[in-house]
This record gives structure tokens, C-alpha cells and sequence, in this order.
């Protein structure tokens, strides 16, 4: 079986001993990625590049050796200092690994609930490097690096051609159909929102919806279909509805305090990968019930 045929099957396809390693393996692969996360996080907003130079210490240079690098492992036997010159190592790199670890743990966790294709988990955790980068880089900085959105939309447009079925849309078969139907997610993301933006700026004559926000959504479309904006947009508002009112509530903000926008249309799209469909038939399932009940 080629390895395209293999992402094509469901968990329920695999025996229970290869789904276990499976969820070690997912585990570890979030481990390092959350490893890659931290360099990204801290370079990105700062224009330094992503691959260049290799980890090293920003005091005395040392360069990391590969037994130095082992994400979680490494801080724990170095007891969180650097081995050159002592300087201490912020526990939150650890953590952002862990973060990451058990997130696609989770994840994955969630596809074989459903019995989705393997595919749909590879798309969930490509996205979700790009979610975890938006929230902290946003959260800590105020932007969305176009980088990240731009690289977002891209993936999302030739895993679509690849693997169609990810733009949730029925009856998309074809590599055209894939590649078009992620194009119109990214388009509606984009245009509806940016549309929104402008006239948001209009009303209240300052930036309402960041273009940052705008571009994220243009690629959540791209990446999980145009659902999903939708869906983010509606859960990343009541998320950031309830930060602001508790800031105001615990009198550490007022109405005008600024709110990251971008960190609370993460968490709705991470609530979307997590447990959308759930939630979707949910309400789905409730609205019929209203409507019978009214007939
Ligand atoms: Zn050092």
C-alpha cells in the first residue's frame, strides 16, 4: 500500500498496538515541533530568520549539540541553565513544547474518535503549527506575521488538490475541485472580512479588524474549509467577548483596552478542529427539535 492509500484509511482500518505507537509517535513529532515553535516565536516578530543560525545561546554563542536540543529532555538534564555559560533557560520552551506535544496528542485523539482519514489529522496539525505561532506571536506582539498566513494559504491550497475532501465540502472529488474549493474558502475569508474591516474602520475611525485578522481567516478558509471561518469568527468573538468583560470586571481594562483579536480566532479554530462537527450537529440536532416541536 502506498503511503497516499495509507493516509486515505481510518484509524478503525489499524490495529490497536500501531494506533498506540501511532499516539507516541504524534506525541514526540508535537514535541519537536513545539521545539521548531519556540524559534519561531521569538524570531519571526523580531525579522530574524527561522532556520539560520542553529541554536545557540544569546550570551556566550555555545552552540547547541543534538543531545542539547531533545525537546523537554533536554532542559530537564541541563537543569534549565546553559551548559557554556550558565545563563537560564526560560521554562516556557519546555512548556511550548509540552503545549504542542499534548495538543497533538489530543488531536489526533479526536480523529480516531471520529474515524476520520489519517489525512485529516496531517491537515489538523499542519494547521495547528500555524495556530500556535498566530496565538503567541499576536499575543506578545500585536501582529500576524504575513508569513505565516501567506505560507498558511499555500499549504492549504495544494493539500486541498491533494486530499479534497478536506474543504468539507460533499461531493469535491477531483484535485481541481480541491485546489477551487479552498481558493473560494480563501476568498470568502478575505473578502467578506475584509469588507467587514473597512467598514468597521469607517464606523468606529480606527481599526476594528486587523488585516491580520482578515488574512488569518482568509487562511483558515483555505486550510478547513469555509465552515471554519465562520465558526471562528462566531467562538474567537465569545471568547473575546468574555476576556474583555472579565478585564473590565476585575477593573484591569476599560472598553477601550486593546484586545488581541487574533489570540481569541485561534482558540475558535482550534474549538472547530477539536469538536466542530460535534458542535455543529449539536445545533443542528437542536434546531429540528424547535422545529417540530413549532409544527
Ligand atoms: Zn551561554
Amino acid at each position: 500500500m502506498s503511503l497516499y492509500e495509507y493516509l486515505q484509511q481510518s484509524p478503525s482500518y489499524f490495529n490497536s498496538k500501531f494506533l498506540i505507537f501511532l499516539s507516541i509517535w504524534f506525541f514526540g513529532l508535537g514535541a519537536c515541533v513545539g521545539s521548531f515553535l519556540n524559534v519561531v516565536i521569538w524570531r519571526m516578530p523580531r525579522g530574524k530568520s527561522v532556520i539560520s543560525p542553529p541554536s545557540h545561546c544569546p550570551r556566550c554563542q555555545h552552540k547547541l549539540a543534538w543531545y542539547e536540543n531533545i525537546p523537554v529532555l533536554s532542559w530537564c538534564f541541563l537543569r534549565g541553565k546553559c551548559k557554556g555559560c550558565q545563563l537560564p533557560i526560560s521554562v516556557k520552551y519546555p512548556l511550548g513544547e509540552l503545549l504542542t506535544a499534548f495538543l497533538y496528542l489530543l488531536i489526533w485523539g479526536k480523529v480516531i474518535l471520529n474515524d476520520e482519514p489519517l489525512f485529516f489529522a496531517f491537515n489538523y496539525l499542519s494547521v495547528t503549527f500555524f495556530l500556535i505561532a498566530v496565538f503567541f506571536i499576536d499575543k506578545d506582539h500585536r501582529i500576524i506575521p504575513n508569513k505565516l498566513t501567506y505560507t498558511m494559504m499555500i499549504f492549504g491550497l495544494i493539500f486541498s488538490a491533494f486530499f479534497p475532501q478536506v474543504t468539507y465540502i460533499k461531493g469535491v472529488e477531483t484535485a481541481w475541485q480541491g485546489l477551487l474549493y479552498s481558493f473560494v474558502g480563501l476568498v470568502a475569508g478575505g473578502l467578506f472580512f475584509g469588507i467587514l474591516a473597512i467598514i468597521g474602520e469607517l464606523i468606529f475611525k480606527k481599526e476594528a479588524l486587523g488585516w491580520g485578522d482578515v488574512k488569518y481567516l482568509a487562511a483558515v478558509g483555505a486550510t478547513l474549509g469555509f465552515p471554519g471561518i465562520f465558526f471562528t469568527v462566531f467562538f474567537g468573538s465569545i471568547f473575546g467577548s468574555i476576556y474583555g468583560g472579565l478585564l473590565i470586571l476585575s477593573k484591569k481594562g476599560t472598553l477601550k483596552t486593546f484586545i488581541p483579536f487574533g489570540v481569541f480566532l485561534v482558540l475558535g479554530t482550534l474549538l472547530w478542529i477539536l469538536a466542530g462537527n460535534y458542535i455543529f450537529s449539536e445545533y443542528i440536532a437542536l434546531m429540528e427539535s424547535i422545529k417540530i416541536k413549532s409544527i
